[in-house]
């Protein structure tokens, strides 16, 4: 069954009109949708009896339940979304250092089919792709969970289960109901979609102009280093993406981070720190250097961890002495296991349903 999620207010008009209702109205109940996140009072729209039971029976139920929810000690909530036929993702929710604003973070696909082997997301491979109201549905329970914390959900990354950009168009069509100002009204440049580094696609989403962000999954400055931890590196190798990233500035304005997930006695060497010092000579793009949250297994077997305190920051002050702008971004939730798809698997089969 669709709900509101489906539309954007040209299709919920045309819909409108082959049930032969008058469309006048369909903006305005579409605002008020995501203003009351995904709760319409109809009370407040001055629509007709035949319209309101239309709206109710067929495009006011929810297509997502929330299965599980999660908290941590630092505030970090995290949500497994559940869909119709079975499927579960994550959605993350941040509360930010600063006061009233939060962060979320969505997925773009059930499961994950890039390999990554440092990653929990994808150890059962992918399951299937999430449309574009699914997406936005995830946007609409981590607003109102933010809502109920006093805080604004402030942006948005796609950082979730998934690779976006293997799932463009409907991530892409999310994007704009996220965004627009009568819509979601998130802002396209609160939005980030994060990459593993799907070159032609990186070159497909600059195209589009959106005006929105773009994280580029680097995590190792040789290709022998991210072949092992990526395997789409053998597709896309390290120069083939830096230079894609390099391309989206070019055309977008807009510069991307870079992701650096550190992993002990794997990429965390001076060596490594001063190769990609080499690789980001003259691109403005910031490294964010991410402690790796461990899983256990990955898909190798290997088990992979995040490196001493001390070594990061060696790594750190290698990359500023060569004029990187470089961070450290504190891994958050860590005690529910906020590693992407971690929640998913201790979920398992046997969650505890909480209603919506
Ligand atoms: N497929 C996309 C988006 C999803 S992963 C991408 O690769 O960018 C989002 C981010 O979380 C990526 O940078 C990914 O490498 C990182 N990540 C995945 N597992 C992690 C872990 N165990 N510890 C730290 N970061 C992890």
């Amino acid at each position: 069954m669709p709900s509101l999620t489906d539309y954007d207010p040209c299709q919920l008009r045309s819909e409108l009109v082959a049930g032969g209702h008058n469309p006048t109205h369909a903006a305005r109940i579409l605002r008020e949708y995501y203003r009351q996140n995904g709760r319409l009072d109809l009370v407040s729209i001055p629509v007709t009896r035949e319209l309101r039971q239309h709206l109710q029976i067929h495009l006011l139920s929810r297509r997502s339940k929330i299965l599980l929810k999660s908290a941590a000690m630092d505030g970090t909530l995290k949500l497994l979304v559940g869909f119709d036929d079975g499927a579960a993702v994550e959605s993350v929710l941040m509360p930010s250092f600063r006061a009233g604003i939060a962060a979320g973070c969505v997925s773009s696909q059930v499961g994950c089919p890039m390999g990554c082997d440092f990653c929990a997301s994808t150890r059962r491979g992918l399951e299937r792709n999430l449309d574009p109201g699914e997406i936005v549905e995830q946007f609409l329970h981590l607003k109102e969970h933010a809502d109920a914390m006093g805080r604004k959900l402030q942006t948005l990354v796609f950082m979730g289960m998934g690779e976006p950009l293997l799932n463009f168009e409907a991530v892409v069509t999310a994007i704009r109901r996220i965004a627009d100002p009568n819509l979601g009204g998130l802002g396209w440049r609160q939005v980030t979609v994060s990459t593993v580094g799907i070159v032609p696609e990186i070159d497909r989403l600059a195209a589009e102009n959106l005006n929105i962000h773009l994280a580029l999954s680097l995590h190792a400055p040789d290709d022998a280093t991210r072949s092992r931890l990526v395997p789409a590196n053998r597709r896309y190798p390290v120069s083939e993406i830096m230079a894609a990233a390099r391309r989206f500035e070019t055309t977008t304005g807009r510069t991307p981070n870079i992701e650096y997930c550190i992993i002990r006695d794997v990429n965390d060497s001076p060596e490594q720190a001063e190769m990609l010092a080499g690789l980001m000579k003259d691109f403005r793009a910031h490294v964010n250097i991410i402690p790796c949250n461990p899983i256990g297994a990955g898909v190798s077997g290997t088990v992979y961890s995040a490196p001493l305190r001390e070594r990061i920051l060696e790594f750190l002050d290698i990359l500023r002495s060569r004029g990187v702008v470089a961070h450290i971004r504190e891994t958050r939730g860590d005690d529910i296991n906020a590693a992407c798809g971690q929640l998913r698997e201790m979920a398992n089969d046997n969650y505890v349903p909480l209603g919506s």
